[in-house]
């Protein structure tokens, strides 16, 4: 039977396709993309450069798959990579990486080392190097269908407050809708009006919409921990909830890697291309409102800003959305500096807020935040993701911030015209 080392080994080997032969082959060893991670920029610590992440899957790439580094490796002049190793890279492929894209956008040969570090993640779940926090929140994921362990009761729970707070009937696994909505854990534990908000202006457009008890919950924590099947095997819920009940359109909540999961990879894990349209639900305010469907009024006159979500803004390209929502609604809406698809990260996605021992260094990064929020001088920031959310209203709290932050969505709902 193959030790967990063996397994991992194995795994980097299947996960090193084309794209990353080509990305390792290509790095000209510039360093550049140091400067565009939080955790380097914020610590100065050579470790965190985004390429140094992957020394060990490297070293598999270059004694399986190059011409020198097999002969080197048969003639035993390279070391193979160990089990000591790869406990040490633990910290270094999840606690500091969010998964957020910004060091590939700055590489001047186009390494996608986000797509690396995900990859990277699998083999090293497979030798088991992966942090106690993600597993556990990826076995109560696939037991119970929540990473935070949240069962249909907790929900229907909500959604008596729901009817009794705004008096319309919460519509569950209805078919032939136009919309599936779903929601992150936090949405159901941290931000209940998420689903009020949802409701409200779904059925003020004229919108028909459903929840499904057998798939409300967004997040996938097999694609944070870096386990396909497990990714695969959530997504696959989502898409046999929408497909039984024949729905038009899957809603993704405010969560940037519940959006990466079932609307970029989705697809690829399951191997098809979906029978239905996958949307953030800010892709949805926007069709609403160039439908002259989402009718608002009055405006929040106050300053504030906006924390572009990387999966959303960065990877997912809805960047644009909150902006005209914003303008819209918001006569002193500010632009923090490094904004849109150059954002910096909350410092907690990825996985890493489900990483204990990591709480000390997503504080220390967020000092880059906390000066973009002191730059621009407001006391509102408005985001997209439940997980940022809850990651910066915790860093706020440590440094003493007098900042609030709403959800989008929360705020559109907030100004909705429901006389006219
Ligand atoms: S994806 Fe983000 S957090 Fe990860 S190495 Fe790149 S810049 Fe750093
Ligand atoms: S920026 Fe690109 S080329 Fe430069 S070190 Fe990083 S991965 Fe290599």
């Amino acid at each position: 039977m193959a030790t967990p080392l063996q397994r991992g080994i194995h795994s980097f080997i299947e996960q090193i396709d084309a794209p990353v032969a080509t990305f390792f082959t290509s790095c000209v060893h510039c360093g550049l993309c140091a400067d565009a991670c939080l955790f380097y920029t914020e610590t100065q610590d050579p470790r965190y450069t985004p390429i140094h992440k992957l020394a060990p899957l490297r070293r598999v790439w270059q004694q399986e798959y190059t011409f020198w580094g097999r002969l080197m490796s048969r003639l035993g002049l390279v070391k193979p990579v160990t089990d000591d190793e790869l406990a040490a890279w633990e910290p270094l492929v999840y606690d500091s990486c969010t998964l957020c894209g910004r060091c590939s956008m700055v590489c001047p040969v186009g390494n996608d080392i986000a797509y690396m570090v995900r990859k990277m993640r699998e083999g090293m779940s497979a030798a088991g190097h992966a942090p106690e926090g993600l597993v556990m929140a990826t076995t109560r994921a696939i037991q119970s269908g929540s990473p935070a362990g949240v069962k249909w009761v907790t929900v229907q729970a909500q959604i008596k407050h729901v009817q009794a707070d705004y008096g319309f009937e919460v519509p569950i696994n209805r078919e032939n809708v136009d919309y599936l909505v779903l929601m992150s854990s936090w949405e159901i534990l941290n931000y209940p009006e998420y689903l009020g908000a949802v409701g409200r202006i779904l059925n003020r457009a004229g919108a028909t919409w459903t929840l499904a008890e057998d798939a409300y919950e967004a997040t996938n924590s097999g694609i944070q921990i870096g386990v396909s099947d497990l990714a695969r095997e959530l997504v696959g819920r989502i898409v046999g909830a929408a497909e039984r009940l024949k729905v038009k359109c899957v809603i993704s909540p405010e969560c940037g890697h519940a959006y990466t999961a079932i609307r970029w990879e989705g697809p690829n894990l399951m191997g098809r291309p979906f029978g239905f349209e996958v949307k953030h639900i800010l892709e949805v305010l926007d069709d609403l409102r160039r439908a002259g469907k989402l009718k608002l009024k009055g405006t929040l006159d106050t300053p504030l800003t906006y924390h572009d979500p990387c999966q959303l803004s960065r990877r997912g390209g809805v960047y644009e959305q909150p902006r005209t929502l914003l303008n819209q609604l918001a006569p002193q809406f500010r632009e923090m500096s490094d904004n849109g698809v150059m954002n910096w990260c909350c410092g907690g996605g990825g996985g890493v807020s489900a990483i204990e021992r990591a709480e000390p260094l997503r504080m220390a990064v967020f000092k880059r935040k906390k000066a973009q929020i002191e730059e621009v001088g407001v006391k509102t920031m408005v985001t997209a993701c439940a997980n940022c959310r809850v990651v910066m209203e915790e860093a706020l709290e440590h440094y003493h911030m007098d900042v609030e932050i709403l959800g989008l969505t929360e705020l559109v709902a907030a100004h909705l015209d429901e006389e006219s």
